[in-house]
């Protein structure tokens, strides 16, 4: 992220595009483009990037582009997807660079092998080089490939999947039945597994999942509405019955009811938001979700991390689907976009809530003896689920050590839970350290440096098998991985999270 110049906020982007300026330069027309033509555009005043094989004037956008515009550059003149997946897949581009929109690329059949017919099928054409080409599993990947089946009785529909993989669990399965629409995700390491109908008939708003875990076996069973006999499970979608990469499929959203709004320090407040009935979702500690909201007509996305309602020893997610809850600590910026939209949510309004993300994985903490989390600010949700997951369920952990930069005290989220944590669970201990305190502080002060954290950050043998988790604002978390590696800890011992 770069600053970016004063009236050139997200607010401000969305205002000029309102606006009616022509921001293409076209009046208005949307144009074929040509490769050639695409890679003359390739300066700071006149650029044209290729996402998804449509082509974007992104000059006007240049200055409001939080990454900075030397990102941009990047991709001028060219096809910037695999940039843009990269990055930020997950920004709502359609909708935040609709009217800089300068047509989609030509499409190009690429010349037929001989023995073919001159007939190209809609397969073989291609958009002129610039559409990304089929991800294509690897040999390794396609053995894995789970397969589903499904049988029914009078009342019910069962689907079944076979996932071919043990260890399966209830955070692994996101299932979203609406209308009559089903769609069943599995989720197996890169890749993901869905199976996505009409269905036939209609059912009741009342899911259930069960897994056999040991074999990896998951169940979807419906209910009908009514008591009568499918002749079908119902109209494959484009996507059923795929296995692909999971950076490959598009995010997925249910609309979420918020059902209470609660302060947690003066800017912070934690918003309880229910998933429908007929979903199946529960965030893996570290993973965070994508809140989506039109604001002012556009499409905008943000990312937050759930955290628990509370911070007790021994918290179990609810076991049934029906009523299940995301937490969610947000605070709320003054000039935000998003959290003063957040903040207007009245009870009983809904946010659309996507599919959990991120790179973290449990496995990181299984086997851990020391953990320590550096975190700042809201850089604390994600510690809250690692926290109770690794004094719950990590047999061999002899240490678990939160770091917690705030400004000040009264920045300090959950402070009472977290002393009172420390007071019953010897294994873990927290210690705050304010960059702005008030002269009456007595405890620690200062930023993220090397000294606080040669200080803080020792192993509780030698060799102890230890993972330092790192969150905050992207200064914060940079300085914080540099000083680790420069007081000798190892990549795979550092784990910082970002987007
Ligand atoms: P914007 O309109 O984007 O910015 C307006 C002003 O707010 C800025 O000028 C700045 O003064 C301030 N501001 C905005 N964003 C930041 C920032 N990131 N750091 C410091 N100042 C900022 N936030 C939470 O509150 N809870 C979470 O659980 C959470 N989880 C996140 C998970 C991930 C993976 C990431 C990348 C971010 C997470 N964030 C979280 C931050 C969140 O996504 C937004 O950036 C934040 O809510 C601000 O959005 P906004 O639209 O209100 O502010
Ligand atoms: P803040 O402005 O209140 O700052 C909290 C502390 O962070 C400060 O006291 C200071 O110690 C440290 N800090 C701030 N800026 C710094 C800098 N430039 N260099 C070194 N240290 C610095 O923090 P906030 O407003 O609560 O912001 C929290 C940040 O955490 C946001 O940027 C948010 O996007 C990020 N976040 C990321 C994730 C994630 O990636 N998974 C999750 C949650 C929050």
């Amino acid at each position: 992220q770069v600053p970016l110049k004063p009236g050139r906020s997200l607010m401000d982007w969305i205002r000029l595009t309102k606006s009616g300026k022509d921001l293409t330069g076209l009046k208005g027309r949307l144009i074929e483009v040509t490769e050639d033509e695409l890679a003359k555009h390739n300066k700071k005043e006149d650029c044209w990037i290729c996402i998804r094989g449509f082509v974007y004037n992104v000059t006007p956008y240049m200055e409001y582009h939080p990454g900075g515009e030397d990102e941009l550059m990047k991709a001028a003149g060219t096809d910037g997807t695999d940039l843009f997946d990269q990055v930020h897949r997950w920004v709502n581009y359609e909708s935040m660079l609709k009217e800089c929109l300068v047509g989609r690329m030509a499409v190009k059949p690429i010349a037929a092998p001989k023995e073919m017919s001159s007939t190209l099928s809609e397969e073989k054409k291609q958009l002129n080089g610039m559409l990304r080409e089929k991800k294509v599993l690897s040999a390794s990947a396609k053995d894995l490939t789970p397969s589903y089946d499904w049988f029914q009785t009078d009342s019910l529909i069962t689907i079944v999947i076979y996932t071919k993989q043990k260890d399966m669990n209830a955070e692994l399965v996101i299932v979203d039945c609406r209308d009559k629409r089903l769609r069943g995700e599995i989720i197996m390491d890169e890749h993901s597994y869905l199976v996505e109908v009409d269905l036939d008939g209609a059912v009741q708003d009342d899911l259930a999942v069960n897994i056999a875990e040991k074999i990896g076996k998951v169940e979807i069973i419906l209910k009908k509405k009514d008591n009568i006999h499918w002749k079908m499970l119902g109209q494959p979608l484009e996507s059923h019955n795929t296995f692909i990469k999971r950076t490959d499929r598009g995010l997925f959203y249910r609309k979420c009811k918020l059902v209470s709004k609660t302060e947690v320090t003066h800017d912070t407040k934690l918003f309880c938001l229910m998933l429908p009935k007929n979903t199946h979702l529960r965030v893996p500690a570290g993973q965070h979700v994508y809140l989506k909201k039109i604001i002012a007509g556009t499409e905008v996305v943000k990312p937050y991390t759930p955290v628990l309602p509370f911070l007790p020893l021994d918290f179990k997610e609810p076991s049934c689907n029906a009523g299940a809850r995301i937490y969610l600590m947000i605070k709320i910026y003054s000039c935000g976009l998003f959290t003063r939209a957040l903040d207007h949510l009245q009870i009983g309004d809904y946010v659309s809530v996507s599919n959990p993300e991120g790179n973290f994985k449990k496995s990181q903490v299984q086997t851990l003896e020391d953990l320590f989390l550096l975190a700042a600010g809201t850089g604390f949700t994600p510690m809250v689920k690692l926290l109770n997951f690794a004094l719950t369920e990590v047999s061999c952990l002899r240490t678990v050590k939160l770091i917690f930069f705030n400004k000040t005290e009264d920045d300090i989220l959950w402070r009472n839970q977290l002393e009172q944590l420390a007071l019953k669970d010897e294994r873990f201990e927290v210690q705050f350290i304010l960059s702005q305190p008030t002269k009456d502080w007595v405890g620690k002060q200062g930023k993220i440096c090397s000294s606080l954290l040669s200080e803080f950050v020792k192993r509780s043998r030698k060799d102890s098998k230890v993972l330092i988790c790192v969150c905050g604002p992207t200064p914060f978390t940079e300085q914080g991985v540099q000083y680790l590696k420069d007081l000798g800890y190892s990549q795979e011992e550092i784990h910082a999270f970002t987007a």
